[in-house]
């Protein structure tokens, strides 16, 4: 043991060379208790005037990065002390780390240069990918526009009526190059690998806007889109894409209010295809408003015939989409009206269905008051 005491006064080298001192077994030589009682100190005072004014280094264990000894932190420390092979001190252990996120930060800042301008213009995107880029710029961009926040750090707004779909618009518009990982992303959003390669939590992650060929700004960026989806001709032009993502947002409006009953219901239910057909042909008749009515009854009737049957919560609410069909099939053909429901306080209208059905077809939350046959 290397022991160095920094103090000038005597009596405090005296301590200091007490605490520490070993005798030919490597045990300590004074006890603790007679240390103090011979200083006529307590071991608190002791332990304080030790730390402030003394080390004590292993000769058996040194850092092989900047060559210094492991220290002790106390005689606890040292009677335990058993050498580790390749042990690093914490200050390389931090320095080591800061270079590696550094490292690791010049390369997100690489990736995203190399991506940063796309070579095309944004008319040449398709409807899909316009309405996903407005709907997460509206919910999430910085408000001097220099980037795009992480999903989770807005827990107001939501993006689509399910949160998977959410993922799924992040997703498909990184993977077609339409926003980048932003280098100043927080590290925790990143998971590296053996391979020198990483993954990412894409609702962690912060993104940086990619210009295109007619947009070379952000603010650009969002008034050709804007104009876009204002344009009559735009909108005729990509009518079958419009229709097609109207109807999937208001079958997941659908799906998200269904889970919503069931849930309430305390059944338990995971809708399938069985269930989309059945509500698509709902969505072919009635708004999702009135969508909403037939999922209530549906459920309550799931919920009345659990308690009544005793059948188990699976099966009661495997009956739900049976009852929604037949309440389509007989408001159909006795041409029944069906009585609106108004939006639920739990489920406000998504950012995505305001740029569609809002912006873009100019109504006010048309996709949940009117049939889509009307709207478009
Ligand atoms: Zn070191």
């Amino acid at each position: 043991m290397i022991v160095d005491i920094y103090s000038e006064d005597k009596e405090i080298v005296a301590i200091c060379s007490d605490y520490w001192a070993l005798g030919d077994g490597g045990q300590f030589v004074a006890t603790v208790a007679e240390i103090t009682n011979k200083y006529g100190i307590n071991s608190a005072t002791l332990l304080k005037i030790v730390s402030n004014n003394s080390s004590a280094f292993s000769e058996d264990m040194a850092c092989p990065v900047c060559g210094e000894m492991y220290q002790f932190k106390n005689r606890s420390d040292c009677n335990t002390f058993i050498p580790v092979p390749g042990w690093v001190c914490d200050t390389c252990v931090a320095e080591l780390k800061e270079a590696q996120e550094q490292e690791f930060r010049d390369r997100l800042k690489s990736d995203y240069e190399s991506c940063a301008n796309k070579n095309i213009e944004i008319t040449s995107l398709g409807f899909r990918e316009i309405a996903y880029l407005l709907a997460v710029i509206r919910r999430s961009a910085a408000e001097d526009l220099s980037y795009i926040l992480p999903h989770e750090e807005n827990r107001t707004a939501t993006l689509s009526p399910e949160f998977e779909f959410d993922i799924e618009i992040l997703r498909k518009l990184y993977r077609e190059g339409l926003i980048a990982i932003s280098p100043l992303s927080d590290l925790d959003a990143f998971e590296l690998n053996n391979e020198g390669g990483f993954t990412f939590y894409v609702t962690r992650v912060a993104w940086n806007f990619v210009m295109f060929e007619d947009a070379k700004s952000p603010r650009s960026i969002i008034e050709k889109i804007e104009a876009l989806l204002a344009s009559g001709d735009y909108r005729d032009d990509r009518h079958n894409e419009i229709v097609e993502l109207a109807r999937e947002i208001s079958l997941l409006e659908c799906l998200s209010y269904l889970e919503y009953v069931v849930a309430e219901h305390q059944l338990s239910f995971t809708a399938g295809e069985k269930t989309k057909i059945v509500l698509n042909q709902v969505l072919d008749n009635f708004s999702v408003a009135q969508a909403y009515n037939l999922i209530w009854r549906a459920a309550k009737d799931a919920a009345a015939f659990y308690m009544r049957s005793g059948a188990n919560r699976k099966h009661a609410a495997n009956t739900i989409v049976g009852n929604i069909q037949r309440q389509l099939d007989r408001a159909v053909a006795n041409n029944w009206e069906v009585n609106p429901f108004r939006r639920n306080y739990d489920k406000p209208q998504s950012i995505l269905s305001q740029v569609l059905f809002n912006t873009c077809l100019r109504t006010d939350d048309g996709g949940f008051s009117e049939p889509l046959w009307k709207l478009i």
